[in-house]
């Protein structure tokens, strides 16, 4: 943390403007040393925040006339004074100026240590640290808000008044364990009660929107299947077409597997190759292949495609049967109908009469995706949508920890061990802001960053 750091911010490469990003107790003496501003007077104002244009020189050699934004300690990003230097987008110009400031006492900056610097100097938690990679690498509209208000607080605001409760709960004990007098003892348990209770509903509230608020940052792994002919390239290709940004090579998973991903209604539709099962004649048999099985199974949303004129097959009703929780059944081609549909078959399934020709059932699958998503009709704010893995499952482990608490209590536990419990959830809950954090799981979410972030 004593070493003033340096990084290129955007990436290598010819291109119109490269930031650099300086940050540390030396950087001042680093800009002074290699920037002369062509305002010196406003320059020596030392505001705050200011933008300045100027020659960056490597000792006589100018290099290039930049814009030096200069933002002083605290109110920076990393807390620290940093400077960006905006200089011309050519790979050498930019490599010159970054050994410059090497060359005066910075040190190249590690993935992440601009943000890592950030939470260790209190101006981020680990919730807004991680919001801000999921804001980089977020590939809908829906989940760029999504890591937009986790980074502006709102979630972390809704953890930390979940910890607070635990914390006071915490002490309370602590203040009955040195006190144990019978006549208050009973009283206290009361309380205690509804301390854990009113913590338990918080945790849950929050365990409830994890689910959306992980689809909305990962998407939904989602395969299409049906027997050959039903348009199921056509519904894929309708999709794509529809979708503004579209989608390929998906961090996390292998790109092999991912054959598409699709935007639909800002839920990303992570489409899982499964040529096993698209061009197969026999699905029942067909099944018997592992990776098939696997990509049914995996799924998190199932697309049968069926023909509308046509009866269903053996193979769509056992696909319809074992996976009824997650399959939409798109019954296609239904301008080839001369009647209504026949509803029976379909009975207990989420189905939509569709046709991919005539642009008919788009919007009501986009309909069932969401709702499918937002779980009904159960309203969540965005402010209580945990989206992170990591921050799901210590959420979690804290959950079980309040939820002993409470069962210690209705079985009447001493309070040494009811301080177990809630020490148990205290921890856990604050390693989802970073209260209580070790520095190997720091390294891990801060390496995860790209260079110069
Ligand atoms: P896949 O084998 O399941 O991928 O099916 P395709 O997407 O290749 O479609 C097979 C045929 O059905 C093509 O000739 C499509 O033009 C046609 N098709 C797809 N959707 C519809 C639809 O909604 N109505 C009609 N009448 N034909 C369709």
């Amino acid at each position: 943390m004593d070493d003033t750091i340096v990084a290129m911010a955007t990436a290598m490469g010819e291109t119109s403007i490269h930031i650099l990003r300086l940050s540390g107790s030396k950087s001042g003496n680093i800009i002074e040393e290699c920037f002369e501003p062509r305002n010196m007077k406003r320059w020596s104002l030392r505001e705050n925040f200011s933008l300045n244009l100027g020659i960056f020189r490597d000792e006589e050699k100018v290099l290039d006339e930049v814009l030096v934004g200069r933002m002083l300690s605290p109110s920076s990003y990393t807390g620290e004074d940093v400077y960006e230097i905006n200089c011309h987008g050519g790979t050498y110009v930019a490599q010159r100026i970054l050994q410059a400031c090497i060359r005066h006492g910075a040190k190249l900056a590690e993935p992440g240590e601009f943000s890592k610097r950030a939470f260790l100097n209190g101006k981020m938690d680990l919730v807004q640290a991680e919001a801000v990679i999921d804001l980089i690498s977020s590939r809908t509209e829906t989940a760029a808000n999504l890591a937009l208000n986790q980074l502006s607080g709102g979630l972390s605001k809704r953890i930390l008044n979940l910890r607070e409760k635990i914390l006071e709960t915490f002490a309370f004990i602590e203040a009955g364990i040195d006190f144990p007098e019978d006549d208050v003892e009973t009283l206290d348990r009361e309380n205690l009660r509804a301390r854990v209770n009113e913590a338990l509903v918080d945790s849950n509230h929050l365990l409830a929107g994890s689910k959306t608020g992980k689809i909305i940052r990962d998407g939904l792994l989602t395969v299409i299947v049906g027997r050959p002919n039903v348009g199921k390239s056509s519904l894929l290709n309708a999709l794509l077409r529809e979708e503004r940004a579209i989608v390929t090579d998906i961090p996390g998973t292998t790109r092999d597997e991912i054959r598409e991903s699709v935007s639909v209604g800002g839920i990303l539709l992570k489409l899982v190759d499964t040529a096993g099962i698209c061009e197969s004649n026999d699905l029942v048999e067909r099944l018997g292949i592992e990776r098939t099985w696997n990509a049914l199974l995996k799924a998190e949303l199932i697309l049968l495609v069926v023909q509308a004129n046509l009866p269903l097959t053996k193979d769509e009703l056992y696909i319809l049967n074992v996976y009824a929780e997650k399959v939409i059944v798109v019954v296609n081609k239904i301008d080839l109908l001369e009647n209504e549909i026949i509803l029976s078959d379909y009975n207990n399934a989420h189905w939509i009469p569709f046709s991919v020709l005539q642009h008919k059932g788009f919007e009501e699958l986009e309909v069932q995706i969401k709702t499918r998503v937002y779980q009904g009709d159960v309203v969540l704010t965005s402010d209580s949508l945990l989206s992170n893995v990591r921050q799901i499952s210590a959420l979690e482990r804290c959950d079980r920890a309040l939820r002993q608490a409470s069962e210690s209590i209705e079985s009447g536990m001493p309070w040494d061990i009811l301080s177990i419990d809630l020490r148990e959830a205290l921890h856990h809950v604050s390693e989802i802001t970073g209260h209580d954090v070790q520095e190997s799981l720091l390294e891990d979410i801060f390496s995860r960053f790209c260079i110069g972030k």
